[in-house]
């Protein structure tokens, strides 16, 4: 069986490289011309993307990639806290957490290792369709047609796949723009250190501006002990940070922004809002060509709302079915997951007696799940941002948070 794969991010990579291990005839294309110039900072793999990823790579690499991972088990528990950096409560205890965060970035060029010269960049799709027999094609903007058994599009939040699936767009805007950077944190005060400790947090406050910090240690925290395996492009104690505004025609003239500027504009946005000097160190000492804004897309939180198509010749994963904002980390586990629950049913074409039509139906059925799971904790957070940003919602935040943090500061 021939498949064809649209875009070559994590989920189109990881699906390449499973479809190439079992021996399928694949080509995976990507618009980038190469892997490891790509934007993104930490990806989060849980224990069911990690062990979706051993299905689809080959133990070194997958060694590789924990010998340059962050572990969620070495980290403290998450804290909360209020915009005056008042620790309001934990998250739960992470000790037993087989979680890592990975550099995006080795993510991606780890996969891309794993699917080869079967990897064709700077290719960039401009449509799908069905040849008279219905067999389906990849359109690119400069190369002839290319056909296959199957088509996937694997092509992100503005997938042209899906759409064409779909007859239109498969998710839309979350309502929240979102800005990040990368602090080290060794760049800190000892004040700012001992309060955000070496563990992920958030911080929310009244008229919608919410702080998440990231904690990133793929050296000191690594998840196996590796260092001649080690290919981290982060080699110290870092915070990924993510500050989240509702969308308006102000936070969109930040967007047009870039680097110190875009830096100095957010740390002046979250003075406005009351946000204590302190807490803002963290964005004022990033490192300011880190600084980036991208916006919130979502698709549906209801599984039937998913993939709206019969299943056919064509299908898609990851993004392009079920965007989810970074707000709970598993978009790009959600898109492994994917790729190993195709590879699966595809195993059952043929010997297993399946034709192509139904393995893609039911990959598709346990995708919507998937995807509707995803997306109601992920936009759990979008919708508290939110709510902040209401007269009502702005007054419940200011008055509460203290008296959480008063609580808190009992509880030690
Ligand atoms: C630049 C970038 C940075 C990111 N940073 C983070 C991050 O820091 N943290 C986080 O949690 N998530 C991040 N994400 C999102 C995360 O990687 C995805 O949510 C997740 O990996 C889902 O994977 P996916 O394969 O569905 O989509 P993606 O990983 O987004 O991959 C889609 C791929 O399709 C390619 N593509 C799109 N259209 C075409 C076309 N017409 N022809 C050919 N190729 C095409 C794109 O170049 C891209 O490589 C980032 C995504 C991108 C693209």
């Amino acid at each position: 069986m021939r498949v064809l794969v649209v875009g070559g991010g994590i989920g189109g990579l990881a699906l390449g490289a499973g479809l190439r291990r079992r021996g399928f005839e694949v080509a995976v294309f990507d618009r980038d011309t190469d892997v490891a110039a790509t934007g993104g900072y930490h990806i989060t793999l849980d224990e069911r993307a990690q062990s979706a990823l051993r299905e689809v790579v080959a133990p070194q690499i997958m060694r590789r990639l924990l010998a340059s991972a962050s572990a969620l088990r070495l980290r403290d528990r998450d804290a909360f806290w209020d915009r005056r950096g008042r620790l309001l409560g934990h998250g739960p205890d992470l000790s037993g957490d087989a979680g890592v965060d990975v550099d995006r970035v080795t993510l991606r060029v780890l996969l891309a290792e794993a699917v080869g010269d079967d990897l064709r960049l700077g290719r960039t799709a401009s449509g799908v369709d069905q040849d008279g027999d219905g067999v389906p094609r990849v359109l690119f903007t400069d190369a002839a047609p290319a056909s296959a058994d199957l088509v996937v599009g694997a092509d992100g939040t503005h997938s042209l796949v899906a759409r064409h699936l779909a007859g239109g767009p498969t998710n839309n805007p979350a309502g929240i723009i979102g800005f990040s950077g990368r602090t080290l944190r060794e760049d800190l005060s000892p004040g700012e250190r001992q309060r955000l400790g070496t563990r992920s947090g958030l911080a929310v406050g009244p008229r919608g501006a919410a702080l998440y910090v990231g904690f990133l240690d793929p050296v000191g925290n690594v998840a196996l002990d590796a260092p001649e395996l080690r290919m981290s492009v982060t080699t110290g104690p870092t915070y990924i940070w993510g500050a989240m505004f509702p969308e308006s025609a102000a936070t969109d003239s930040l967007r047009g922004l870039r680097d110190g500027a875009l830096q100095a504009a957010l740390v002046r946005r979250f003075r406005e809002r009351g946000w204590a000097e302190h807490t803002l160190e963290l964005l004022a000492r990033a490192d300011p060509h880190s600084v980036a804004a991208y916006r919130f897309n979502a698709a549906s939180t209801r599984a039937a709302d998913l993939a709206p198509w019969p299943a056919g010749r064509i299908t898609a994963l990851g993004d392009a079915v079920h965007a989810t904002p970074p707000t709970a980390g598993m978009g790009a586990g959600a898109a492994i997951r994917d790729a190993a629950a195709l590879l699966r049913h595809l195993d059952d074409v043929g010997d297993g007696g399946a034709t192509p039509v139904e393995a893609v139906a039911r990959f598709e059925a346990g995708m919507r799940r998937r995807g509707g799971e995803i997306l109601t904790l992920a936009m759990r957070t979008v919708r508290l941002v939110l709510a902040t940003d209401s007269t009502l919602g702005a007054a419940a935040t200011a008055a509460t948070t203290p008296l959480l943090a008063a609580a808190a500061r009992l509880r030690r």
